[in-house]
């Protein structure tokens, strides 16, 4: 463990997307952070003109802990195919254009999967990653990263989460009856120890900004 600074008080968090904004408050809760949004100061919104999820992570908590004057907590997040060289990675949310089309982003990576034959569950690997950074108005900043591998499923599964969640089956399930995100409850993918597994890139990513930051301590989790 090298030295990690402790949030304490006030926190920005850094979005203006609503669903991000109630996962992430509920995350900090348990920890008295009492959350602010971006929205709420009237931020704007920089561009994400980073090269990898963490650079974008930064960049977001960076540019509103600078203009708030407060603790900032951002995210950055998205899907990442092996079989399509790590797309739609940093593109994640474009693929679903302005429309917000999930059902159209997903067929997109599957299209890309049958044009490089990926029809074995073994040529459709795929993961999670979510970044997030914790950063302060004085320069210092903390970076986390979660990641979550499974298998992409054609035709997608479950009416639950949002995104790609209906085409991915995360690893570690019963072989008789694997799941996919959209088939699991929101306390299953994202619930945290004791009473969850930490399941999703998010959930394990704040695990580890928890435990550095926020002196929580998860002694059972497979952080990472
Ligand atoms: P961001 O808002 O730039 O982080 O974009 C992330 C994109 O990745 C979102 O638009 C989602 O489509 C996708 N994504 C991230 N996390 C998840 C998840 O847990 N389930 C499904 N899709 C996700």
């Amino acid at each position: 463990m090298g030295e990690h600074r402790r949030l304490q008080g006030k926190v920005v968090i850094a979005t203006h997307n609503p669903g991000k904004l109630e996962e992430m408050r509920g995350l900090l809760a348990p920890y008295g952070v009492d959350a602010v949004s971006a929205g709420e100061l009237d931020l704007p919104e920089p561009d994400e003109t980073g090269l990898t999820f963490a650079e974008n992570a930064r960049i977001k908590a960076n540019s509103a802990a600078r203009l708030a004057g407060l603790p900032a907590f951002a995210d950055d997040s998205g899907l990442c195919v092996d079989a399509l060289g790590g797309a739609p990675g940093l593109l994640t949310a474009r693929w679903a254009g302005p429309e917000k089309d999930f059902a159209a982003a997903m067929a997109k990576v599957e299209e890309g999967l049958r044009e490089a034959e990926g029809t074995l569950p073994e040529q459709r690997r795929a993961y999670f990653i979510s970044a997030l950074c914790l950063a302060w108005p004085d320069g210092h900043a903390e970076d986390f990263e979660g990641v979550v591998e499974g298998t992409l499923v054609w035709p997608p599964r479950g009416p639950a989460g949002f995104g790609y969640d209906p085409m991915f089956q995360p690893d570690g399930q019963p072989e008789n009856n694997p799941r996919t995100f959209g088939e699991m409850t929101g306390a299953e993918k994202h619930g945290l120890p004791p009473l969850g597994r930490g399941l999703s890139h998010r959930a394990r990513a704040f695990m580890a900004l928890a435990e550095a930051c926020l002196g929580a301590d998860f002694p059972e989790a497979d952080i990472g």
